[in-house]
């Protein structure tokens, strides 16, 4: 066993962990305002509000739904978390919590196998080892269509991990590089379909062309007209008009 010295654990790590945290809040906030909001960086969605794990030591999501609730008067909140593993953090923080709706699609062969935090799971999605585009989008497409259906958030938290990429040294999926952009463009879609503000937080992603995809999928959005300048000004919505 090594010890680092604290100073340098802050330096290197730390700090910008919690940069990436108030950029989660600061997002949710902004997709609240305009209707969309991206964050380069957050999704620690394996820390709780009282343990960290799985490189995640901030619980960034948990922190940013209770800001919108206690300073913005959101009610309802969905979670869509398409990283490759389980999202356990916010999933014990929101454990019986109806008016926050989880929607889970992970490996279920891979870390962490959170059986308590399942509990908070309301559309669970489990996945095997290697799974390709086509089955995928497959299920993405009707587990997505049918939880808004039957929950109506003020604004969905998508957490858009991409270690399901091919190659990923931990996610072990085979999902090719359009495959996120298929995915990131379908979710955005939905939320523009059914008029909801969106905030995106980048989360796991292990490979070196990792940055270049998350970065080709937004200016897919862009060109698909579903991020801009135009505010979508969906503060307004009050919770007599939220459909
Ligand atoms: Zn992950």
């Amino acid at each position: 066993m090594s010890c680092v010295p604290n100073v340098f654990v802050q330096r290197a790590y730390l700090k910008p962990m919690r940069l990436q945290t108030g950029g989660s809040i600061l997002a949710g906030k902004l997709a609240l305002e305009r209707g969309w909001a991206i964050n380069i960086g957050g999704g620690f969605h394996h820390c709780s509000s009282t343990k960290g794990g799985g490189f995640c030591p901030y619980a960034d999501i948990t922190l940013l739904i209770k800001f919108l609730v206690m300073y913005r008067s959101v009610q309802n909140v969905m979670i869509v978390d398409l990283d490759a593993h389980q999202g356990n953090g916010y999933e014990r923080d929101f454990l019986g919590v109806p008016e926050v709706y989880i929607m889970d699609m992970y490996n279920k062969y891979i870390y962490p196998k959170d059986e308590k935090a399942k509990g908070a799971i309301r559309r669970k999605i489990e996945l095997n080892n290697r799974v390709e585009d086509l089955e995928y989008m497959v299920k993405l497409r009707q587990n997505l269509k049918a939880a808004l259906k039957e929950f109506k958030p003020d604004i969905l938290v998508y957490n858009a991990g991409t270690d399901i990429l091919d190659d990923d040294p931990l996610g072990h999926m085979h999902i090719s590089d359009i495959g996120i952009i298929k995915r990131d463009e379908f979710v955005f879609e939905m939320c523009k379909t059914h008029k909801i503000p969106i905030v995106m937080l980048t989360s796991g992603g292990y490979l070196r062309k990792t940055a270049r995809i998350i970065a080709n999928s937004i200016v897919n959005l862009k060109n698909k007209n579903l991020i801009g300048n135009e505010p979508r000004n969906f503060a307004e919505r009050t919770p007599e008009t939220r459909e």
